[in-house]
């Protein structure tokens, strides 16, 4: 149902409410919409500027501050200041036991594999919470900004994030009473900012560099038909700008010989020298000396000489570009475009070392704390279908199924499906009268599940007593575009459902998607050979059965010679089962199949006569 809202300064109707694209980054987050020209552009609330350091501050009256006004309590109040939220998101103790050091606030460690909570006086909160908070208010603003209600949105993430990153994130929008359409990642839509990846018809291998204030991540993609692949991802996510200030606050420690115990018993000077050197980097990006003071002590330092304190770090960068070129098995001639993404890039030396090192110009052009909100922005407005020539997908990197009898993979969504998407086939039950049935849903590329990576698992309860064979089972898998999977199951005679939302605690990484992929390829033949041979004794264990049912129930129609002649068979049967010899299996099914056909084919005609005298069939 299309909404209608009106601007109330203008008095003019939209039809349908604004898609906004929204970056929640680290150290900063920002909004962008697609204005009334068309184009992408970014949010700037009256006064308060286009990026909001993710930052939350409570206060002592209860109130909760959020973005810049938040920043000045991190050195004075730093217990109820927290940052750097998105480092927590979907993440348990455990995740981050070996950095808790650089988290000011206070983070439980009740139980280390539940998602992580903050404490804050004596409330606790969780990372998507506080997300959300960042979310309501990049919401509120725009809001402000534009005049017209905002109800929806798109959200990036890093190309690394897993399946319960990504939940979080989406959960984080919900609590901001966003509506998140799609979760994007981040190297996908700076590329779409430069228009990248725009024409369905181009191909192209590119490499998108995103330095920010606490993190680094690289990303190679490939980009075909209009879809996204992300081929490796690499990085190191306690690197970053911060790290440059930090050099830059030590050189002039050093410099300027002040004494650092006396220094750390002082944080508010502390953080002064930190600002002054933020602001000394930023100006060294066009100047090329820097000349301040943080109270009386000088602050100086040249271009050329922040440029010495920070070659290790932007090699450090380096050595992560080396690997994710080489995880996707490619040269830097294999790359096509580098983008320039994060605000740390706006360092001219970040710029040329990595210009070098891919032998080729970068994008830099649009501002790269902006990109990747513009870019999101672009992809709100595919998903509006504004842009009907596009249609963005991905794929999905393994299969998807259940388990069948016998602990086989039956796919149902075959990897390399372009998401989002759905599929489903029907099952039955294999026992008399069975009235649950488990449901345990997998994703690998083995033919056995138990080489596979279990998911869910659930009991599709309270079918009505039937005949093995009679209930008819569907089993359906919606794979939304964020690669999220939900699984229904539905008796159709009787209409008993159930339905899970299969959200893994943890995503698989890269590496361990490839090995899946590796392990199945080297296992292809004995996968088959096993495949085959436990298809085969399911069918005779399931003949078995059915046929002893038969005899058990239908003595009036077999004499006792054919009851006795078919156990010698059924006997034979049995043994063929335990010697694992499939086709030695398959003949006796067949044998079988063909003494016994006679019998239902006698049953058969006892059914259809009764029927035509108008009686009802036992
Ligand atoms: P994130 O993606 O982690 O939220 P951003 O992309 O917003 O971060 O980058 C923030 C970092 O960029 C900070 O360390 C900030 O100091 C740095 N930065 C901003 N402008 C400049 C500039 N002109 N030169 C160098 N660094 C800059
Ligand atoms: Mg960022």
């Amino acid at each position: 149902m299309a909404k209608i809202s009106i601007n109330l300064t203008t008095g003019s109707v939209q039809k349908e409410d604004i898609i906004v694209g929204i970056d929640l980054g680290t150290t900063n987050s920002l909004v962008a919409f697609i204005n009334p020209e068309g184009n992408p552009q970014v949010i700037n609330d009256t006064g308060k500027g286009v990026l909001v350091p993710s930052i939350v501050h409570f206060q002592a009256d209860g109130n909760v501050v959020i973005g810049n006004d938040a920043k000045a309590f991190l050195i004075s109040d730093p217990q109820n200041t927290i940052f750097s939220v998105k480092r927590l998101l979907g993440r348990s103790y455990h995740d981050i036991e070996n950095h808790k050091d650089l988290f000011s606030y206070k983070i439980i460690d009740d139980d280390t594999e539940s998602l992580v909570k903050i404490m804050v006086g004596d409330k606790f909160y969780t990372p998507i919470e506080l997300s959300g908070m960042i979310l309501k208010e990049l919401k509120d603003r725009t809001e402000h900004a534009l005049k017209t209600s905002v109800n929806r949105a798109v959200i990036t993430v890093p190309a690394y994030f897993n399946d319960s990153q990504r939940q979080a994130t989406r959960d984080a929008g919900k609590l901001a009473g966003l509506d998140v359409l799609r979760i994007v990642n981040e190297p996908t839509a700076a590329s779409l900012a430069y228009g990248i990846g725009l024409n369905p018809e181009e191909e192209k291998t590119i490499a998108v560099y995103d330095l920010g204030g606490g993190t680094f991540d690289v990303s190679v993609l490939k980009i075909q038909n209009g879809i996204f692949e992300v081929l490796s991802t690499n990085g190191n996510t306690f690197l970053g700008g911060d790290d440059f200030d930090r050099a830059i606050v030590n050189y002039w420690i050093e410099a300027n010989e002040l004494d650092r115990n006396s220094i750390s018993e002082n944080p508010e000077f502390m953080q002064a020298l930190r600002l002054k050197a933020e602001e000394a980097k930023i100006a060294l990006t066009t100047q090329n000396i820097f000349n301040g003071f943080v109270d009386t002590i000088p602050c100086e330092i040249t271009r050329i000489k922040f440029e010495e304190l920070i070659s290790d770090k932007i090699q450090e960068t380096i050595k992560c570009c080396q690997n994710a070129l080489k995880d996707a098995s490619l040269t830097s001639e294999d790359i096509q475009e580098v983008i320039m993404v994060g605000g740390s890039t706006r360092t001219p030396l970040v710029k040329s070392t990595v210009s070098e090192f891919f032998k080729k110009p970068v994008h830099d052009k649009i501002n790269p704390d902006e990109v990747v909100a513009l870019g999101a922005a672009i992809q709100s407005d595919i998903l509006a279908g504004n842009r009907k020539d596009i249609l963005l997908l991905d794929v999905t990197p393994l299969s998807l199924g259940i388990e069948t009898m016998g602990g086989l993979m039956d796919v149902i969504i075959p990897r390399n499906a372009k998401i989002p998407t759905k599929a489903g086939r029907q099952y039955t039950t294999s026992i008399d009268g069975q009235v649950n049935m488990k449901i345990s849903v997998y994703q690998g590329e083995r033919d056995l599940v138990k080489e596979n990576r279990k998911l869910a698992e659930f009991d599709l309860k309270g079918i009505p007593s039937m005949p093995a064979g009679f209930p008819k089972v569907d089993i359906n898998f919606l794979l939304n575009a964020d690669g999220i999977l939900k699984v229904h199951a539905t008796e159709v005679r009787s209409g008993v459902k159930q339905e899970v939302e299969v959200k893994p605690t943890y995503g698989l990484t890269d590496a361990e998607v490839e090995q899946m992929l590796i392990d199945s390829i080297q296992h292809a033949k004995e996968d088959v050979s096993q495949r085959m041979l436990i298809e085969a004794r399911t069918e005779g264990e399931q003949m078995v059965y059915t046929v002893e049912r038969f005899l058990e129930k239908n003595k009036s129609y077999v004499s006792d010679e054919e009851i006795a002649e078919t156990n010698i068979f059924l006997n034979e049967l049995k043994s063929a089962l335990s010697s694992g010899d499939k086709d030695h299996i398959l003949k006796k099914i067949d044998e079988i199949n063909e003494f016994t056909r006679p019998f239902a084919e006698r049953l058969m005609d006892q059914a259809i006569s009764t029927a035509m005298k108008g009686k009802t069939i036992d």
